[in-house]
């Protein structure tokens, strides 16, 4: 085995495993509260309402993102894009990074 492992993101308030780097696409996100990651999978969140939001590089069909147990809110999910050339980010999870802390396993 290597000694390399990814990192796991935990929810900052409480500790609650939310993604892995494994699944980590890109670290150069923007959120209203600052710099957020991509990622392809999320687990322990739950989603909130659709809703459409008209961000920089187009409208898309969004949810909110929290904790599944503290209830913080973590950031969105990508439901759907209109623009042909975001299709990409359907279904994947933007996560800020000031609501999670990174822990080595
Ligand atoms: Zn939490």
């Amino acid at each position: 085995m290597a000694e390399y492992s990814n990192p796991t993101y935990s929810c900052r308030n409480c500790r609650n495993p939310l993604a892995s780097g494994a699944h980590l696409l890109s670290k150069s996100f923007l959120a209203k509260s600052g710099k957020a990651f991509l990622f392809s999978e999320a687990k322990n969140i739950v989603e909130g309402p659709k809703e459409h939001k008209q961000l920089i590089t187009g409208i898309f069909k969004t949810a909110e993102i929290h904790c599944n147990i503290c209830g913080q809110a973590l950031g969105w999910k990508y439901l759907k894009a209109y623009d042909l050339s975001q299709k990409y980010k359907e279904g994947k999870f933007i996560i800020e990074t000031a609501k999670i802390s990174k822990e080595y396993n």
